[in-house]
């Protein structure tokens, strides 16, 4: 039987960038040890009160049908908290609840794309962009933002891709796989162009909670910016849930009510178990996502000290993140080669700057998941390979 053009061309018949992930994980299957540096997923699991207002959850009943768009308890919930933390008035009716972060992008691109319409979003990215983009029939259009430029996407570049035509623009800030936050200069320049090129603004803020320092900014919150931005949020990484798959799109009410139609018709919403849990997840407040961010903040530094006084291997400093992207172009080899080489000799398996786009080439996505002792085994390892290949 002939299968149809948009599901067997969302990987575009190319690989997606998991090479090394998945040859590390046959190594360990087949009995060997490697270090773990790839996949973005914490190494605490889901916090036991989480858990027990999960299982609560259960046994008071939430385990039939909830509703397609969100349970207006977490509905509201969310509310507030987009309202408290970015001064954007927000209600129930602004909100719709997914199953995960990467739902979101999918729903937020069947709201902002026609089949054909040309998709913009920022190289290097989240792995599953451009494969999103062609799930929902859309062209994704890469715009570079250059190392040169610390990883910031360049306004007129944005523009000259926008050309006549595009229908929406995805950023991702703080940013996986660079570990960068863009500026209040980046972020205006990128609402200039969606209002001068009638773009939607699609802002993965999924790492809000994992910032360094300064404030989180949102693009929603930028003068004209509400009507035409859809933000998509998630517990995955701020609560260490990313097996429960829930999150949420922040946008216009008609865009949401829309997305809900799309909710109802496609995943008929999230287990009301989940939805409880998370409402009690985010009634933590801050102080417990400081506490889940902690260890990546400090690994972070780590990496930057083991890292200081040497030029083989140079950091991009990450303002955020679970990342820390290395530029290792001095070596004279490709990420992608380093990787498969620091992989082969050291048995570290770390993601090669390739697999996130062109921008990326010549560098590696460092994951700070694993304990503070391993990940210093990494380093030296990585170091010594780096300074071998360097002569
Ligand atoms: N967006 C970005 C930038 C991510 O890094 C990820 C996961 O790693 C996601 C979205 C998807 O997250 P979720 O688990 O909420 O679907």
């Amino acid at each position: 039987m002939q299968l149809s053009d948009r599901i067997t061309g969302i990987n575009a018949g190319g690989s997606d960038g998991w090479g090394i992930y998945i040859k590390a994980r046959d190594m360990e299957r087949a009995g060997q040890k490697v270090i773990h540096l790839t996949i973005g997923e914490h190494d605490v699991r889901t916090d036991r009160t989480i858990l027990d207002a999960m299982h609560a959850a259960t046994l008071a009943g939430h385990t039939g049908y909830s509703f397609g768009s969100g349970s207006p308890g977490l509905r509201e919930r969310i509310a507030r908290r987009v309202s408290e933390r970015t001064g954007v008035t927000t209600t129930p009716d602004n909100v719709l609840v997914v199953p995960g972060g990467q739902a979101g992008l999918f729903a937020t691109h069947m709201a902002a794309c026609d089949p054909g319409d040309r998709a913009l979003f920022i190289d290097p990215y989240y792995a599953t962009y451009p494969g999103t983009i062609r799930s929902v029939g859309a062209r994704p259009v890469p715009v570079l933002a250059r190392a040169e430029r610390m990883f910031q996407p360049d306004a007129a570049d944005i523009a000259a891709a926008a050309g006549d035509g595009a229908a929406s623009l995805l950023i991702n800030s703080p940013n996986n796989p660079t570990g960068v936050a863009y500026s209040q200069e980046t972020m205006e320049g990128i609402a200039r162009t969606c209002q001068d090129h009638d773009l939607w603004l699609i802002s993965d803020e999924v790492y809000d909670t994992q910032l360094w320092h300064g404030r989180h900014i949102t693009p929603r919150a930028l003068p004209g910016m509400a009507e035409r931005t859809l933000v998509i949020g998630s517990l995955s990484k701020s609560h260490a849930m990313t097996g429960s798959r829930i999150g949420w799109v922040v946008g216009p009410e008609e865009a949401l009510e829309h997305m809900g139609h799309l909710a109802t018709n496609t995943t008929y919403g999230v287990a009301g178990f989940v939805q409880e849990a998370a409402s009690f997840a985010l009634d933590q407040g801050e102080g417990f996502e400081t506490t889940i961010a902690a260890p990546f903040r400090r690994r972070r530094d780590l990496v930057l000290r083991l890292l200081d006084g040497q030029n083989v291997v140079r950091p991009i400093p990450p303002d955020g993140t679970m990342y820390v992207m290395l530029d290792i172009r001095a070596t004279g080899l490709s990420g992608e080669a380093f990787a498969e080489a620091l992989l082969d000799k050291h048995h570290v398996a770390v993601m090669p700057g390739e697999s996130f786009g062109k921008a990326a080439a010549g560098h590696l996505r460092v994951a700070l998941t694993v304990d503070d002792a391993q990940l210093e085994e990494a380093m030296r390892l990585l170091l010594a390979l780096a300074a071998e290949r360097a002569g």
